[in-house]
């Protein structure tokens, strides 16, 4: 199995040919993985949350579901949850606005920039940051409609498995969220982000 490494706090792309199996993996556990995917001929087609989650009539993600398009069309399919379905299909990526107004001064490392970076090295400017999949998440819708993200609970190793259902790019960004608020815990508060793994099958 090849495998290609995803530095802590950096996005890499990578494209997988109609019928390829991947899995990403979370060696150390409690780090989100936001995940893009493009139809690699035609990059304005793109993974779409919100046509995912309505094609599954569901918010969170099981064996099987298909991720789809923003014109609707099967572009991948989750072959195997390794991570109990903490999953999230709602939270945009980051990016150095949402930083700014949660108080940090300066540069921060973004999902949002990991992923404009990440296509530029496959020869791509995106104009538009789609709706992640992010894997590895913990968030709650409450009965009364409240959001929340509570502390992270995905152990050390888990994974998930998906299989190209056309030629694609995807692209994965291991979150670089590192602030400590009050019930919105994305990473592990204790040892900041880390590293995640693609393992190609
Ligand atoms: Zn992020």
């Amino acid at each position: 199995m090849t495998t290609l490494s995803v530095p802590a706090r950096e996005g890499r792309a990578f494209e997988v040919a109609k019928g390829g199996r991947f899995r990403i993996v979370t060696p150390e556990g409690q780090q989100a993985a936001d995940f893009f995917a493009y139809n690699a001929r035609v990059v304005g087609e793109w993974l779409s949350a919100n046509h995912t989650w309505i094609k599954n009539r569901r918010v969170k993600l099981r064996d099987g579901d298909e991720f789809q398009s923003r014109y609707r069309r099967p572009l991948l399919r989750l072959t195997e949850d390794g991570a109990g379905g903490v999953h999230d299909l709602m939270i945009p990526a980051c990016d150095q606005i949402r930083y700014e107004q949660l108080g940090h001064h300066g540069p921060h490392p973004s999902c949002s920039e990991n992923l404009a970076t990440a296509m530029r090295r496959l020869g791509h400017e995106i104009a538009v940051v789609p709706q992640p999949v992010n894997f590895f998440t913990h968030t709650v819708v409450e009965s009364d409609g409240a959001f929340n993200s509570p502390p992270n609970p995905v152990a050390a190793g888990a994974f998930v498995e998906l299989e190209a259902l056309m030629d694609v790019i995807c692209v994965v960004s291991a979150c670089p969220f590192d602030l400590n608020l009050d019930g919105w815990t994305i990473n592990s508060p204790d040892r900041g982000p880390t590293a995640l793994e693609v393992g190609f099958l």
